[in-house]
């Protein structure tokens, strides 16, 4: 099993030492080359603008759609959600490639800003105990399609959600010593962590 970890821009280096701590092979994804070879990926929080940007005309990101659409696991935290999202309300990354895939429309920074960041407990399908989310410059996900699986809520609002392969998260579960989040990640792709 290697994970890959979209390390463009943001907090890609709390994901690696995750899956570093769980035993599981993983490595930095910067190029469409890195893409050969994984059984999944994850895309981190951190600023999703800048993350287009960078991306810009390289053509990483379509042929990430192109893995996506014919399965490759994903899990987009925060930013990641962000890149991942079918549909935005505002028009701040027109004209960027994105990713999309999961049915789902998303405000960013819905959350507030920087200053207004905050964790709560929030119960999550399949973990037994409350999971301290944290939230930074979070979106939120405003709406789901019938695909779409809530996993987790807070302040009745999904904010990890499951469409088959696509998983997408508002708040960061890298952050802190608590893997849960990553550990059913990698339940369902089969790994044994
Ligand atoms: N506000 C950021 C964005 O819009 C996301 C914040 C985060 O990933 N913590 O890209």
């Amino acid at each position: 099993m290697r994970v890959g970890v979209l390390s463009l821009q943001g907090a890609f280096r709390e994901h690696l030492s995750v899956l570093d701590s769980l035993g599981v092979s993983c490595c930095k994804v910067t190029r469409p080359e890195h893409l050969d070879g994984l059984d999944s990926i994850i895309l981190p929080g951190g600023e999703s603008s800048a993350m287009v940007r960078i991306a810009a005309g390289t053509g990483f990101f379509p042929a990430l759609r192109e893995r996506i659409g014919a399965g490759l696991p994903v899990f987009g935290t925060c930013a990641g959600l962000i890149l991942l999202a079918d549909r935005l309300t505002d028009d701040s990354l027109d004209g960027f490639d994105r990713l999309g895939g999961l049915d789902v429309t998303v405000a960013r920074n819905a959350y507030g800003r920087q200053r207004e960041s905050f964790s709560a407990p929030v119960q999550v399908t399949g973990l037994d105990d409350a999971f301290e989310a944290t939230f930074i410059r979070a979106p939120q996900i405003l709406s789901i399609g019938n695909g779409v699986e809530v996993l987790s809520e807070y302040a009745d609002v999904p904010v990890l959600v499951r469409q088959g392969n696509i998983w997408g998260g508002s708040f960061h579960p890298e952050l802190g010593i608590d893997t849960r989040i990553h550990e059913e990640f990698l339940h369902s792709l089969g790994a044994t962590v």
